[in-house]
């Protein structure tokens, strides 16, 4: 599209497996009039920036500079009166040319923001944003800085269309029980998240001894079969295990950190078993292309009917794989996009040919893993060799943001014609987030080992709360997926319409013991005449979930801590043994 866009790649902590942080924010640069809201940037909340007036052409009664020391920056409120999605568009001059900066709404950091030298004031759009009803921040903080910013325009704007994935898979004749995997996914996909844990035993014991639950994806790697770490004596039960999971009835997704053919440099810091990155090994995937009689080519299949001995072993099983290889291709840490899209394009087919139509396996569900980047669709290999494209996102520890910026974008650039998923993730999204925004990721799949072990990356509240949450489905709720599906229908239009919400009030009708019902800043629920409470949803004014309680044990009582909530009024759904009930009431 020749738009300037980037992307940025961010090291996280893992030990042996390089992840990396996708933020990718667009900058389109426009020039029509404009419409929506004018946030002017000399009226919001400076941190270590100043007013400036020098510079002509700014809106309003000037703009802010000083974007110079960490931490400097400009916060900017609006009300919104509904929630939604909305473009974001940013003024700006750069006289001392291209500079990158972060953009926040709501405290979260959404990534950083490319601006093109410009010595006069000029608007680009940033792209797709979600937003609350009520008060929201925008905040524009110093990542290079030296920059001025004249103001902020927000414009509503409707998310990308989900509604018509590809109902058939691209392998042909798929087995029954990879076309039922599909039909599950394409009915569950927008309506629930589907939770997933790379690793064994000892993610799955983490996960369960803090929630009480196991996910329903687990994620396996073929790394250990690639035939240049089975010559260094490597070895691997991942498909047996994946089989064992599959009889538990659960989903298996694999990878395959495919350890290069040869050409492994093999010394320290660049060890034979770091094989699969492009800094260990000078193994040139384009002496292969461009001649199938080259010892590379030769090679290539050698690795790739390797690989088939395992995933015929799931075939056999009627085990459906949600299968992702070559992937992160476009970051170019791994060999197999080091190269360049056409090279890694051209080895996808190469594979998909291989697996497919000589070794006649069936049971794979394709799944490409993408960027947002301007590049993406440069990379993708085409809607006839993929079924699903995933994204890999590993955000700072602690941030669980639903990264709806990120998937609206994926929807858009694969023309929603594609399932979206979280295929990799460090934090998980915030659950909550993800149903109120739509970002309506099909999975996610939390890395091994540290992100999901060591308390910072999801801290042993969050998975607790993830996992309980009724927008994610674990393993013990296949049985229950039309009831919860049919719930958070009901809870969704409840959001939607704010006549549901705020038009019942009659306390003869409610059966809910409400007489003051806050008293030392607690909110009690106890209904009457033996009914019992399942669910309950406490909403502030604005529609903004303030509370959100589940319990399997049908309770008849419950009861919330109101100690750091403002003043004002607050309206609480509250589902039990007889139905659904509102009530309205005020915190003093
Ligand atoms: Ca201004």
């Amino acid at each position: 599209m020749g738009i300037p866009f980037f992307f940025r790649k961010m090291d996280s902590k893992d030990m042996t497996r390089s992840k990396r942080l996708y933020v990718v924010l667009c900058s389109l640069a426009i020039s029509f009039v404009c419409q929506g809201q004018i946030l002017e940037a000399e009226k919001g909340v400076r941190v270590g920036t100043q007013l400036a007036t020098q510079r002509t052409g700014y809106s309003g009664t000037g703009y802010v500079t000083g974007f110079d020391t960490d931490g400097d920056k400009v916060t900017l409120t609006v009300d919104l009166n509904t929630a939604g999605v909305y473009n974001v568009y940013i003024r700006y001059a750069a006289p001392f040319g291209e500079k990158y900066n972060f953009v926040y709404t709501n405290n979260v950091n959404l990534g950083t923001v490319h601006f093109a030298p410009s010595d006069t004031f000029r608007e680009i759009l940033v792209g797709k944003i979600f937003l609350d009803k009520g008060s929201n921040t925008i905040a524009i903080v110093k990542e290079w800085g030296y920059f001025e910013l004249d103001n902020i325009r927000l414009e509503k704007t409707v998310r990308s269309e989900i509604d018509h994935i590809a109902t058939n898979l691209v392998v042909p004749n798929p087995t029954s029980e990879a076309s039922a995997l599909y039909n599950f996914l394409s009915k569950t996909y927008g309506k629930v998240v589907l939770s997933g844990q790379y690793g064994g035993d000892v993610e799955f014991n983490r996960i369960k001894a803090v929630s009480g639950r196991t996910p329903l994806i687990r994620g396996f790697d073929l790394i250990e079969y690639s035939p240049s770490r089975v010559a260094h004596g490597a070895t691997s039960t991942e498909t047996e295990k994946s089989i064992a999971w599959h009889e538990q009835k659960g989903i298996v997704t694999f990878a395959w950190h495919w350890n290069a053919p040869k050409d492994l440099i093999d010394q320290p810091g660049k060890e034979w078993w770091r094989g699969f990155y492009t800094d260990a090994t000078t193994f040139d995937i384009t002496k292969a292309m461009n001649n199938p009689a080259s010892e590379e080519y030769a090679l290539i299949i050698r690795d790739i009917d390797a690989i088939a001995v395992q995933l015929k072993k799931l075939r056999d099983a009627n085990v459906p794989v949600l299968w992702r290889p070559l992937h992160e291709a476009e970051g170019a840490w791994f060999w197999w996009g080091a190269k360049g899209p056409e090279a890694c394009k051209w080895l996808w087919m190469l594979m998909f040919d291989r697996l497919v139509e000589h070794h006649q396996l069936n049971n794979l569900i394709w799944v490409w893993t993408s960027s947002a980047s301007p590049a993406a669709a440069d990379w993708y290999p085409g809607d006839n060799y993929v079924d699903i494209v995933g994204a890999d996102i590993y955000l700072p520890a602690g941030t669980y943001t639903s990264n709806f910026l990120m998937f609206d974008n994926l929807v858009s650039i694969f023309g929603g014609k594609k399932m979206i998923t979280l295929s990799e993730n460090g934090p998980m999204p915030d659950a909550e987030r993800l149903f109120l925004e739509q970002a309506a990721w099909s999975w996610f799949c939390t890395w091994s080992g540290n992100f999901i072990t060591d308390g910072l990356s999801n801290s042993s509240a969050h998975i607790n709360t993830v996992f309980n949450h009724e927008y994610v489905i674990t393993l013990d709720e296949l049985n229950d997926i039309d009831g919860i599906i049919a719930d958070l229908d009901e809870r969704r239009d409840a959001l939607n319409d704010d006549e549901v919400v705020l038009g019942i009030e009659d306390p003869a009708t409610t059966k809910i013991n409400y007489q003051n019902p806050i008293q030392n800043n607690r909110l009690i629920l106890s209904p009457k005449n033996g009914q019992r409470i399942s669910k309950v949803v406490i909403f502030n004014v604005q529609g903004k979930v303030e509370f959100y309680r589940e319990t399997n044990e049908n309770k008849n009582s419950l009861d919330f801590d109101f100690a750091h909530k403002p003043s004002g009024m607050y309206i609480a759904k509250i589902n039990t043994s007889t139905g659904t009930r509102f009530i309205r009431f005020i915190k003093p």
